[in-house]
């Protein structure tokens, strides 16, 4: 279905998907269990203009827009949920925050190589003791004479140990809680931070995700993105970019766990006939349609308003919101039901469907849990009372 793609997101549909095909599905099991990130993938991504989707011609991008990155995002996700969490990395979270809020030189600085790949990128708000409540981070930049001296952690952070630029928030004021927190556009060679890997997770093993620890780490006055108290909005303003990521790649993940399923239960003999013969088998593979479906159809929703801010009139938070709880939702649903479906061939490695099932878990994690996906949908719901 083309759902009204232009003739230029159709072909970024088609790469997408050849590319996942060819360049990631044949090594991409391997790599999985080997827990191997190959950034030689995240470079053919680069070339074939991924992570340039927003970003405007004189810093090497295309500005084709949200619509055509969430297509590609999908796509790749349906042979690789690693590869497909790069999209946030090299592309959403750190160039959309530049592009509303940076400084022409951090923009002419940051966005090109991380465009080509020549840099990895990462985004740090999570620490240990604060993932849903980032307002109450314990990380800390205090302002000295030339720049700010920055001390603390973070912990669970997509790319690293391989990311050599992040934007990392802190607080540069903690009293005001999130009127006090900062963003800092940062090269993580510099001294005194230190990246280390977590190497035992459930899934996403070619993603690779690990600690930041700053220790008196001084950066220039000029790597501040926007003022200092601006981290909250800034970071409002990136979730709404990486979520909508999220939320496609979910929808990628439960179409490809539909497809999967659709086609084994087509195969599978048993009583002497396809199990697809099964109502039972029917009504699993129907609800999987259904759910895919509609997550799709939110992705392209949200990822269209947000290529219209001027006929939205607003930021578009309660779409996104919604579009990343419901994918993330439909994907565990249908790697579960496609589980189920397969048997004991879904429980063993020779199909991927254990791999869907182990990092589609991730999507109602990342980016803000399920739960605060709800609540922000929830405040949209009180209404004024008169008198
Ligand atoms: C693979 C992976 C990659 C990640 N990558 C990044 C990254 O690149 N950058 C980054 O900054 N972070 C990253 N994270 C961290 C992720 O964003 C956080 O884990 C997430 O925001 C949840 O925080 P938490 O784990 O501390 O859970 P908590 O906030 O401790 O929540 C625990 C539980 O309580 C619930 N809960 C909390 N508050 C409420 C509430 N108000 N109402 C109802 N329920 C609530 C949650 O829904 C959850 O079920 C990553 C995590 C994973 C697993």
């Amino acid at each position: 279905m083309d759902f009204g793609l232009t003739r230029e997101q159709a072909m970024v549909r088609g790469a997408a998907r050849e590319f996942a095909q060819k360049g990631i599905a044949p090594t991409v099991g391997d790599d999985e269990r080997g827990h191997c990130y190959n950034d030689k993938i995240v470079k053919e991504m680069a070339k074939l203009g991924f992570f340039g989707f927003i970003a405007p011609e004189r810093y090497g991008g295309t500005e084709m827009g949200y619509l055509a990155a969430t297509i590609a995002a999908m796509e790749i996700a349906k042979e690789s949920p690693s590869y497909g969490v790069t999209f946030n990395l090299q592309m959403n979270a750190i160039q959309s925050v530049l592009l509303a809020f940076g400084t022409e030189e951090q923009r002419a600085r940051y966005i090109p190589p991380l465009i080509s790949a020549d840099a990895y990128g990462c985004f740090a708000l999570t620490e240990a003791d604060t993932g849903s409540d980032i307002a109450s981070m314990l990380t800390t930049a205090r302002e000295i004479d030339d720049g700010f001296v920055l001390n603390g952690s973070k912990m669970w952070i997509s790319g690293v140990p391989v990311a050599t630029v992040g934007i990392i928030y802190a607080m540069t004021d903690p009293e005001k809680r999130h009127r006090g927190m900062s963003a800092f556009m940062i090269d993580m060679q510099t001294p005194g931070i230190e990246q280390c890997a977590i190497t035992e997770k459930l899934g996403l093993h070619s993603s690779p995700t690990g600690e930041i620890v700053f220790a008196d780490v001084r950066v220039p006055r000029d790597a501040i993105v926007g003022k200092p108290g601006d981290g909250f909005k800034i970071a409002m303003h990136m979730l709404d970019r990486t979520r909508l990521s999220c939320a496609a790649r979910s929808a990628g993940v439960a179409e490809k766990c539909f497809d999967l399923a659709k086609h084994y239960a087509n195969e599978r003999q048993q009583f002497g006939q396809s199990i697809i013969n099964f109502q039972m088998i029917q009504d699993q593979l129907a609800r999987m349609w259904c759910e895919h479906e509609a997550a799709k159809l939110l992705v392209f929703k949200a990822a269209w308003m947000l290529d219209n801010l001027e006929k939205v009139g607003g930021r578009p938070t309660l779409q996104i919101s919604t579009a990343k709880y419901y994918g993330a939702e439909a994907a565990v649903m249908a790697a579960n039901e496609a589980m189920k479906i397969f048997g004991s061939y879904g429980y063993g490695t020779e199909y991927p469907i254990e791999r869907f099932y182990r990092d589609a878990k991730s999507y109602q994690i990342v980016e803000g849990t399920s739960n605060i996906q709800k609540t922000i949908i929830a405040r949209n719901f009180f209404e004024e009372k008169k008198g």
